[in-house]
């Protein structure tokens, strides 16, 4: 036999008995986003690696070690998508979405980051991100995690996320911030660990959220970002701050949030819960103001987030949230063969009249006992019989397969309405 040909490590298949799930969340999602006014996006995979490189930052993980990056034919350097945002305003910015406008946009699809696979951390993921461009106050920001907080809201999972929030400041103080971290942290270089070594002076600010237990102890006394502020920023905040609570969304603040992404400035935010282990966090954004600009087109600020699907399935999954649709609601068994001949022509009058129902007709043919083993397999709420006499009398015969109920033998019409309201459930 054939060597068989493995998928790549980290990059998943979707089988049958996962996607009933997924298509729930993703309605879900796509309802809420409706809900807002926010219209979909879709983005190519692949990008110029120059895109990602310029606007995540150089000394970030994604682009230092987890980006998919080739050379194609041509010799020109692409890289799979490691996120939406980057895509999302190359996107506005070329087809003129942006300037002197406002935009609400959402969009879903996979992502691909060179990471080591384990539980909520794949090489190629799925995010539902969101993006507001041209608004710059705090009612955006507000608005981009009440959208969030409704999404835990719909699934059912409100007390299982805990919303943090930070904000970085302006560019300018968040760089004066920079210089003070670091002329803190460099007193004590020899304890950090290696990778906080690297980034003290490329990017002192991603310290702060080193996991390494010495480097956390140093942070206790390190110079604290709040105090760095600039006043416009601090306001916006509050403003931030007092939207969610008369809203009735509650908050942690956490200082040392300053997230893995170069872009952001004032607003950072994530949604992290702890039925997950380490890939605790289900969601994260922030604004951006700086981006647009940075990519080329007329300064507009912009806020958004990115959310986790594989990590939000896993939730709902551990929480017991998901109730996916039937995939099949009645299996059709046509016994002999003048109800073989009709068996087609009568399905698709069924479908004609009920374009909701999930209907199976059973394909080549056998006796009863056979054909009522896949009816049952099926996952099927019924069975729909034909037979010489139902035939005759264009009728057919209903049989539940998940209660005792009786069998009854029905005319067409009669059918319609029995199956109607399996279509609703
Ligand atoms: P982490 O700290 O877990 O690596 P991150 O800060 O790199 O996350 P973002 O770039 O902010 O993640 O992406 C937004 C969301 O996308 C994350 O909160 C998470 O839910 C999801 N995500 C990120 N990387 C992966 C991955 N490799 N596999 C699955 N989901 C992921
Ligand atoms: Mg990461």
């Amino acid at each position: 036999m054939a060597k068989s040909i493995q998928a790549i490590r980290g990059m998943n298949d979707l089988l049958p008995e996962q996607s009933p799930a997924w298509q729930q969340v993703e309605s879900v999602i796509r309802q809420v986003a409706a809900s807002y006014g926010y219209s979909e996006i879709r983005m190519p995979v692949l990008e110029s690696t120059a895109l990602f490189k310029r606007s995540i930052g150089e000394v970030t993980d994604i682009v230092e070690k987890e980006m998919y990056t080739f050379d194609d034919r041509n010799g020109d350097s692409l890289t799979l998508r490691p996120e939406g945002t980057a895509s999302c305003v190359r996107a506005g910015n070329q087809h003129g979405l942006l300037y002197n406008q406002i935009q609400r946009l959402w969009y879903m699809g996979p992502m691909f980051r060179y990471e080591r696979p384990q539980k909520g951390r794949y090489r190629q993921f799925h995010q539902f991100g969101i993006e507001v461009f041209g608004l710059t106050e705090a009612d955006a920001d507000a608005e981009v995690i009440l959208l969030s907080a409704r999404l835990w809201k719909a699934f059912g999972i409100g007390d299982q996320v805990e919303l943090q929030l930070n904000s970085l400041g302006s560019n300018e103080a968040r760089n004066r911030y920079r210089e003070a971290l670091h002329d803190y942290l460099v007193q004590y270089r020899e304890q950090l660990d290696e990778d906080s070594q690297r980034r003290l002076s490329s990017n002192p600010l991603r310290i702060l959220d080193s996991k390494d237990p010495a480097t956390q102890q140093l942070l206790a006394d390190a110079p604290r970002l709040s105090d760095y502020w600039d006043e416009e920023s601090r306001q916006h905040f509050e403003q931030l701050c007092q939207r969610l609570s008369e809203a009735g969304v509650s908050y942690t603040l956490n200082e040392r949030l300053v997230r893995g992404l170069d872009y952001y400035n004032r607003t950072v935010f994530e949604w992290v819960t702890t039925a997950l282990g380490a890939q605790g966090t289900v969601c994260a954004g922030g604004r951006y103001d700086g981006l647009v600009e940075q990519l080329g087109g007329k300064a507009t600020p912009a806020v958004g987030f990115a959310m986790g699907i594989e990590r939000l399935v896993l939730l709902l999954q551990e929480q017991h949230k998901l109730s996916p649709r039937r995939v099949v609601d009645a299996y059709l068994m046509p016994l002999g063969q003048a109800a073989e001949l009709k068996a087609p022509a009568i399905a698709e009058k069924l479908r004609d009249a009920l374009p909701e129902l999930r209907l199976v007709v059973h394909c080549g043919g056998g006796a009863m006992k056979k054909q009522m083993k896949k009816a049952d397999k099926s996952g099927a709420e019924l069975a729909l019989i034909i037979g010489d006499n139902e035939l005759a009398e264009q009728q057919i015969t209903v049989k539940p397969l998940r209660s005792d109920a009786e069998q009854q033998t029905l005319s067409h019409a009669e059918l319609i309405e029995t199956l109607r309201p399996l279509t609703q459930a």
